[in-house]
């Protein structure tokens, strides 16, 4: 008899678990709280290591086919000046994979695609509660339903209900800045779409990125330093982004203004401390709920997908007879150390690209404009470069 996962979250890390467990022929249910899975204005960057990844859970090529292959990555002080020209060819060629840039929600339908029987992903499903005992765990909804497996996977991201109810309530820790991200139709002949690629500006406390997303369109972010949980209604977004970043240079205030008012999301950027445990008995964690990261590297989305493989990995086929809570257990210590140095190197990059002193922000420039590119390139090997 097949065993059965429940997944709870069908983000990045719901589907490529699905997707990577199926394989293994386990039975998958997936519930996802929301109703249609889709998230307007944001991109996502999918680095050498999240390529590697896609092409194991058999969905890179569509994922190439629609995003954008990063050419250009520059970083420019506010007003223009060039810090660093990223050497991406020479960084794909030592990481093994370009990086590339997709619509998020056209990641999660290539997901989805993918998935045998799409019948399996259950929206407007949201968790309430977890219990287990030794042959199994039981799953409840908002909606009062029941679910029964064998394993419970939350994937349930940043704020996970599953993780709260196997370690309780546990406080977020705020970076110190805000993030508005956007998505636009915009055309500019420094940085084109066939090259694909931009850039991302940092002045003091303030950084903006722009890249091509594919499909003539342009993703923009700003991180601003600011005190914790201060609202802007969706209406101003626009129009406070303009003000943060005027007279920074152009394109930044014409990708701005060609963005759909109404059409840029705001977070507070926020992770959590590294958890000690991810698993308790036939529950485990992955993803965002398993360890929250800053987005400074682009790696969180990466992590999740690098999760699933290891966890199928970790689980046997569904006819032979094991200790699943061990399996768990191996999958947690497999990924656990590499995953916590990544949130704390996230952390130290915000840091580093959020300062607001202006002296620190010289002798910070004009050490990385004397860095290298070997030394650059293998810096980030250990993250970008890894393939599970
Ligand atoms: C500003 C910003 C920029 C980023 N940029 C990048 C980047 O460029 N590259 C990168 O790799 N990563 C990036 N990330 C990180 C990346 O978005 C996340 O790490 C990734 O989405 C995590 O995927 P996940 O599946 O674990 O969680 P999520 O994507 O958060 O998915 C969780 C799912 O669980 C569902 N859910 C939640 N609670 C319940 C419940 N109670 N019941 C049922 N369903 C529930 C949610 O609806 C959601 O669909 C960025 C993050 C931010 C904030």
């Amino acid at each position: 008899m097949p065993k059965k996962a429940i997944i709870i979250g069908a983000g990045i890390g719901g589907l490529s678990t699905a997707i990577a467990i199926q394989k293994k022929g386990w039975n998958v249910s997936v519930f996802d709280r929301t109703s249609s899975l889709t998230e307007a204005g944001a991109g996502i960057v999918l680095a050498a290591n999240a390529m590697k990844a896609l092409v194991k859970l058999g969905v890179a090529k569509d994922v190439v086919s629609i995003g954008a292959a990063v050419g250009k990555a520059e970083i420019r002080t506010w007003n223009g000046e060039l810090i660093l020209d990223l050497p991406t060819s020479r960084q794909a060629k030592r990481y093994g994979s370009q990086s590339f840039l997709i619509h998020r929600g056209k990641l999660q339908s290539i997901l989805l695609e993918k998935v045998e029987e799409a019948s399996i992903v259950k929206l407007n499903k949201q968790l309430a509660s977890v219990e287990q005992n030794n042959d199994k765990v039981i799953a409840t909804f908002t909606d009062g339903s029941k679910e029964e497996g064998d394993i419970l996977i939350g994937a349930d991201g940043l704020h996970s209900i599953v993780r709260e109810q196997l370690f309780g309530t546990l406080q977020t820790r705020y970076s110190g800045y805000t993030a508005l991200r956007g998505i636009c139709s915009f055309k500019d002949e420094r940085y084109t779409m066939e090259q694909g690629g931009g850039f991302e500006a940092w002045g003091p406390g303030k950084r903006f990125g722009f890249s091509q997303l594919g499909q003539g369109q342009v993703f923009w972010f700003a991180a601003i330093n600011a005190p914790r949980g201060e609202t802007i209604s969706s209406n101003d977004r626009k129009q406070v982004a303009l003000n943060h970043f005027n007279r920074w240079f152009e394109p930044i205030q014409t990708v701005i203004a060609a963005t759909v008012d109404g059409d840029i999301l705001h977070h507070d950027i926020v992770d959590y401390e590294p958890l000690p445990y991810w698993s308790k008995g036939r529950i485990t964690l992955l993803g965002d709920a398993a360890h929250p990261m800053l987005p400074n590297l682009g790696q969180g989305g990466a992590q999740a997908m690098e999760d699933a493989l290891v966890l199928a990995r970790c689980l046997a086929e569904p006819h032979i007879n094991v200790n699943l809570p061990s399996s768990l257990q191996e999958y947690e210590k497999i990924r656990k150390q590499r995953t916590t140095k990544i949130v704390q190197q996230s952390r130290r990059m915000g840091r580093m690209v959020q300062l607001e002193n202006q002296l620190a922000i010289t002798v910070r420039n004009s050490l990385l404009r004397h860095v290298p590119n070997k030394i650059l390139i293998e810096r980030l090997n250990w993250i970008v470069g890894h393939k599970v």
